[in-house]
Formats: C-alpha cells, structure tokens, sequence
C-alpha cells in the first residue's frame, strides 16, 4: 500500500532561488532578476498550445536574493530543504527554479533531508532566460509542473530538456545543449511523449516512501564552510599534496575520485596519508572518475590500499550524490560506525 495521494485540489508550490531562468541582462552579464511572478506567468502563457495547456495551478514564492547558484553552499540546501519541509503539506507537489550549475548538487541534498517524501519534489531550471528568442525555460517549468502535479512521483527528481530523471542520480552533463543533465547510472524516470508527461513504471521510488516521511533535516551550517572536500586524482599526485587537503583542521570528511573500478597508486606515502586521516575519525569516501559504472575496490591490487585505508566505496554514486550524503552525514549527531553503515545504504535510491 502507498501512502495516499494529497488531494488534487491543493496548488503546487513553486520556489524561485535564482538562476538563468529568471535572469535578465546587466552590465556585468546575466544576473537574478524580479518580478518572477509576472515574468513566468507571461512566458507560460506564450507556450504553445500542445506543451502550456491544462497547466495545474500553483503559488509561487520567491526567494528575497535569488542567486546565480554557483554559489550555492550547503547552508543553501538546508534551508531550502527546510522551506519545503514546512510547507509541503498545504501543496500537492513542489516545483523549485534553480540555476543549472548546481542543481543536480541541490536535488542529490534535498533526497537524504526528504526522506521518504510522499509526493513530487521536480528541480527544474533553464539554459536560457525566461525572456531569450527561442527559450527552453518556459518549456521546463511547464514540464515540471506536469510531474510535480503527478502523485504517482514520490520523490525529488529533476524535469529538463522533455525528461525526468532521479535527482540524486543526475549530473550536469553539458554547458548549452538544451538536454544538459544526464543520470549515468540509473535510467530516466520519464519523459515527454508528444504533450504528455509519461513517467515509467517501476524506476520510482514510490514502493520504498511507506509511512510517514522520515524528514532528516540537520543545521548543515558547521560543514557549509569547506568542511567536506572533493579530490580529483591526477597522474602524478603526491603525498604532500593530498596531505594539504586531508590535513586540514576544519575537514571532517572528503570524497576522492579514483581512477577506474576503483584503483590509486599503490605509494606507501600516499596510503599513509588515507590511512592517517581515516584514523583521526575523518569520513573518507571514493568513486571514480569514469562516468558510468561502479567501483569494486580490491579487484585490483591497486585498489587494496584504499580498502586498508578504511575509504568507503561509493558504489557507482555521482560525485553530487557521494559528497551530499557525507555532509548529510556528518551534519548528524551519528557514532563513526552508524554514518559508515549508513553511508554503505541506500537511503533515497542513490546506491544499490
Ligand atoms: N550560472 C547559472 C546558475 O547556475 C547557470 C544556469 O542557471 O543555467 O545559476
């Protein structure tokens, strides 16, 4: 049994934090621009018959400074996390404008603080603003509203470019093309079919939202200040180099990206330095740096060493999904072994 649908005369919710999509021209280029309100409503109205027909209803709240959201930090995703927390029983679903640069980075957050979420959450945001000669922005809310309007849909997701994709699977996959997100390792959750916006059977996560919505929503401000890393490996790193990272009195935790299924030099320096931040309680987690596919470490003699180290594997998480869950983590009042068992689980379908 699912929990039961809201009833389909509440509105939608649609919160503006900023991004192209509501920006307009300023001397110093593209910035977040107001009246949102009247400028979406307009551009809806000028969508085609086929795609801005039998739009739902919805009330929009804008956010006081909306920003271009390359400088979105963690302190970002928790309130946002705790807007819709507060409202979400008075809507049906919820629509959030976001800029593209760091969506995928607010949908993969806003899934472990949503937990179990009941009803749609739909990220959407635009390539071009509202107002551009051949924009995709109007096309994208239309499409998100569309899902966010749809029970059937219990979790965050992100509507762009005609598709629907796991929030905390997707990355940022393109600067201009129209279809900039991708989700490498999980399939679409639907898609628009002609004007219709189909969501295919059994990809959601609508089986697992049983009971209450088990809502985590820790003060991430402690960690919002570089207190989680992310290191890309190179050929070449050395042991001084990643201990300028690790070595950092603030970091708590930090996510490598390996190579491959999950390999890394087998230096002695350099698996000292993992194995010295591990031990100092320092959450440490690695993916890799291929787009698709999972990483195994140990399969290789090269990956033993992250395995000694006490580095988690990240399965095949997207480096968003990997490094909002050991904020989300470490934000929690959680003894070392529960946040690795935890982090080991899949808690919003970002791991299998
Ligand atoms: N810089 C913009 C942002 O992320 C890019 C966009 O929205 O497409 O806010």
């Amino acid at each position: 049994m699912t929990v039961p649908a809201p009833p389909p005369h509440r509105p939608l919710l649609v919160i503006y934090t900023g991004g192209t999509l509501g920006m307009q021209a300023t001397p110093r280029g593209l910035a977040p621009g107001g009246n949102i309100a009247e400028r979406l409503e307009r551009a809806l109205r000028q969508l085609p018959a086929g795609l801005g027909a039998g739009l739902p209803a919805y009330r929009l709240l804008a956010f006081d400074a909306p920003i271009d959201s390359s400088a979105a930090t963690p302190r970002d995703w928790s309130r946002l996390a705790g807007v819709i927390a507060a409202r979400y029983r008075d809507h049906a679903g919820i629509v959030v404008l976001h800029g593209t640069d760091t969506l995928a980075w607010s949908a993969a957050s806003l899934a472990y603080q949503l937990q179990g979420i009941d009803r749609p959450v739909v990220l959407t945001g635009a390539m071009q603003p509202l107002e551009a000669v051949g924009s995709d922005a109007a096309e994208n809310v239309a499409l998100a509203l569309h899902y966010a309007a749809n029970p059937a849909l219990q979790e965050v997701a992100i509507a762009f470019g005609g598709r629907l994709l796991r929030g905390v699977r997707a990355r940022k996959w393109h600067t201009q093309d129209a279809a900039a997100f991708t989700s490498p390792n999980y399939p679409l959750l639907g898609e628009r079919v002609g004007s219709d916006a189909v969501l295919y059977p059994g990809r959601g996560l609508e089986r697992q939202q049983r009971g209450a919505p088990r809502f985590e929503l820790p003060d991430y401000a402690p960690l919002a200040d570089g207190g989680v890393a992310r290191i890309v490996l190179w050929p070449g790193i050395s042991a001084r180099q990643l201990a300028a990272w690790l070595e950092d009195q603030h970091l708590k935790g930090a996510l490598l990206e390996v190579w491959g299924g999950g390999n890394l030099p087998e230096d002695p320096a350099l698996l000292g330095v993992l194995a010295q931040a591990s031990g100092e309680g320092k959450l440490l987690a690695a993916i890799s740096q291929c787009p698709h596919g999972a990483i195994s470490p140990g399969d290789y003699a090269a990956g033993q060493g992250l395995r000694d180290a006490g580095v988690l594997s990240g399965d095949a998480m997207t480096a968003e999904a990997a490094l909002t869950k050991l904020v989300h983590l470490l934000a929690q009042p959680l003894a070392d072994a529960e946040r690795r068992r935890r982090f080991l689980t899949p808690l919003a379908g970002e791991r299998w």
